[in-house]
């Protein structure tokens, strides 16, 4: 399999120094081997933001090692966007994303890159194993996989995260979609080619804490729902619909014991306020839906930019792309 190509690695950095020295380590064996099977490979760290001293690892690995190059993003732009940063920055005909904890072992990469050699634009590294994470994380996991691809049309594979590989056309196809709420593991299928996975054992995070605790986990559900679909929208007409058959069902029930059995009219104080209660509060909750899709709309209509790089690290060594840089 000695293809010749350029691979291009793209890691996002949120406060990871205790981790990075490890990361370095990690994948020196692995970045040889690749070089070796296929050509150049360039590692492209982004810092989004970090407090801590992640961007001082990352520049002196840039000199360190010519591979390195470094993104220093102008603040804390989150993960999703830390991402398109590195992966519109990196110069490979393939480029492969992945996080900077070891929770996505170097050994998978060459297993991505010869999935590549055999025609595929996409591949995804999918866990078998999801390592010591908490039953909670475990669940809602689940249940938004499932809840993801019944609305949103595309596959999203299951316990699949950012650990993917891309060929050029591919990425080029999302560095098309602007949206500012983004959700790569509903775009990239979304975009679609030759699409695959591969499959691994998911470690545990070598050091430092992850960025996703369960209540940042259910916002990126979220946003992943409402940026794939607007079933959410949708849910306005099915409880219409239910509340209706209901109400209609109690109206004729009233009639029918009026008429029939002739008990008063003037009755039924619980059954007013239950109908009054879930009405308001039904409504309450569609203006809140519609109010989460104007806010986005909004969001996305001000066309800000993704991200602000600050400063790029490359060693004076670094060696020149291989391919045509896009114009
Ligand atoms: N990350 C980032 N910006 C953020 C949060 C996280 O660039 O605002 C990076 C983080 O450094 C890591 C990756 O995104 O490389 C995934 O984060 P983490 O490992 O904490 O998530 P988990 O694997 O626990 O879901
Ligand atoms: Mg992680």
């Amino acid at each position: 399999m000695l293809t010749m190509l350029s691979i291009s690695i793209v890691i996002p950095v949120y406060n990871e120094a205790p981790v990075l020295p490890l990361l370095f380590a990690g994948l020196a064996g692995t970045l040889a081997e690749l070089e070796q099977a296929h050509g150049p490979v360039e590692l492209v760290l982004v810092n989004d933001g970090s407090a801590d001293a992640s961007w001082d690892l990352i520049r002196t690995q840039c000199q360190r090692d010519a591979r390195y190059v470094g993104v220093n993003l102008s603040r804390n732009f989150g993960h999703q966007r830390a991402l398109a940063a590195g992966l519109e920055s990196a110069r490979g005909e393939v480029v492969i994303s992945m996080d900077a904890d070891l929770q996505d072992p170097p050994a998978v990469l060459p297993q991505l890159v010869a999935k590549y050699c055999e025609g595929y634009d996409v591949v995804y590294a999918t866990r078998l194993t999801r390592g010591k994470e908490s039953w909670g994380k475990r669940i809602t996991a689940n249940i938004f996989y499932r809840v993801i691809e019944k609305v949103s049309g595309v596959t999203v594979h299951k316990d699949t995260g950012d650990f993917r590989l891309m060929s050029r056309r591919a990425l080029v196809e999302l560095s098309r979609m602007r949206e500012v709420h983004r959700f790569l593991r509903g775009m990239v299928p979304w975009i679609g080619f030759p699409q695959t996975q591969v499959f691994y054992d998911r470690g545990d995070r070598q050091a430092g804490e992850t960025h996703y605790p369960l209540p940042k986990m259910l916002a990126l559900a979220f946003d992943g729902i409402a940026s794939m679909s607007t079933a959410p929208l949708r849910l306005a007409y099915l409880l219409c619909l239910l509340l209706f058959s209901v109400f209609i069902g109690y109206i004729m029930w009233v009639l029918f014991d009026h008429f029939v059995y002739g008990s008063e009219l003037v009755q039924g104080w619980t059954s007013l306020m239950s109908a009054i209660t879930i009405f308001g509060t039904i409504e309450l909750l569609m203006f809140g839906i519609f109010g989460e899709y104007l806010g986005r709309t909004y969001e996305q209509v001000k066309q800000r930019p993704l991200y602000i790089i600050a400063d790029v690290e490359r060693s004076a060594t670094s060696p020149t792309p291989t391919r045509s840089e896009p114009s």
